[in-house]
C-alpha cells in the first residue's frame, strides 16, 4: 500500500515542531549520529535539524495524513475529472453558440459529402448513410440557429456546473461534496436510459466511476445524515488534529 503521507511530504517537504511540553517533545525528538533529528508530524520520517516551528502542543501544525489524507486525495482525483468535463461540456456549448448561424449550411454541405466518401468508409465495413452520423445530421439539420444556441447555453452551463464541482471537491467543501452527489445523481437515471439505447465500454466506465463516486462521497463522507452524519464526520477531524502531535510520537 503507497504511504500517502510520505509522497505528500516528497512533494512539499517534511513538517516538524518542537512543542514546549517536555513530554511531547522529547517523543518527537531522537539523537542521530549526525545531531538532532525530529518527527514528521505528517509521515512520522526523522528529519535532521532544528525543527521548523515551536509552541504548545495545541497550536503545532495539524497536516491532514492517514484516513484524512487519503480522502483528500480521493476528492481532488474527483475534481480533476470534473475539471476536464466541465471544460469538455464549455467547449461544445460556446462552440455551438458560436458557430450556430453556420450549423445548417455545414450539416447539408456534409450531407451531400456522403454519397462521394460511401465507397471509402464501405472499406472499414462502415455503412455511412445509414450510420447514427446521417441520422444525426438529418435531426440536427432542421433544427434552427436559436434552438442550437439554447442547446449550446445549456450544455455551457452545465460545464459552468461541472467547474463550480470542482472547486468545491478540490477544496474539499461540503458544499462541493453535495453539489457533486446531486448533479452527478440526477445524471444516473439518463446514463442507464443512454446504456439501454446503445451500450458501450466507454458509457459503462463512466457510469461505474459516477455510481462509485456518488456512493463514496455519500457513505464515507457521511452526506445526508448517513453513519451520524457531518456531526460524526466533524467529531471524527476533531480527534485526529488534537491528537496529531501525540499520534505522530506514538507511531513507531
Ligand atoms: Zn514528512
Amino acid at each position: 500500500m503507497i504511504d500517502w503521507g510520505l509522497v505528500s511530504c516528497g512533494l512539499r517537504g517534511h513538517i516538524t515542531y518542537r512543542p514546549d511540553e517536555a513530554e511531547y517533545a522529547d517523543r518527537l525528538r531522537a539523537t542521530a549520529a549526525a545531531g538532532e533529528v525530529w518527527r514528521c508530524l505528517r509521515c512520522g520520517d526523522y528529519v535532521p535539524g532544528e525543527p521548523a516551528g515551536a509552541g504548545p502542543a495545541d497550536l503545532a501544525p495539524t497536516p491532514t495524513r492517514g484516513r484524512a489524507l487519503r480522502q483528500l486525495i480521493i476528492l481532488r482525483l474527483l475534481a480533476v475529472l470534473r475539471g476536464v468535463e466541465g471544460s469538455l461540456w464549455l467547449i461544445v456549448g460556446i462552440t455551438a453558440i458560436v458557430v450556430r448561424a453556420r450549423v445548417p449550411e455545414f450539416l447539408a454541405a456534409l450531407k451531400q459529402a456522403f454519397p462521394a466518401l460511401e465507397p471509402a468508409t464501405q472499406t472499414i465495413g462502415w455503412n455511412i448513410e445509414r450510420s447514427w452520423l446521417a441520422r444525426s445530421v438529418d435531426r440536427w439539420g432542421e433544427v434552427s440557429p436559436d434552438t442550437i444556441a439554447l442547446f449550446g447555453l445549456a450544455i455551457a452551463t452545465l460545464g459552468a456546473v461541472k467547474w463550480l464541482e470542482a472547486v468545491g471537491l478540490w477544496l474539499a467543501k461540503r458544499w462541493g461534496e453535495y453539489l457533486s452527489v446531486i448533479a452527478t445523481g440526477a445524471f444516473i437515471p439518463l446514463e442507464i436510459w443512454e446504456m439501454i439505447e446503445h451500450v458501450t465500454v466507454f458509457k459503462v466506465v463512466i457510469f461505474a466511476i459516477n455510481l462509485a463516486a456518488v456512493a463514496w462521497l455519500i457513505v464515507v463522507k457521511r452526506l445526508f445524515g448517513v453513519r451520524g452524519g457531518r456531526a460524526a464526520e466533524e467529531a471524527e477531524n476533531e480527534e485526529v488534529s488534537l491528537l496529531t502531535v501525540e499520534k505522530a510520537a506514538e507511531v513507531g
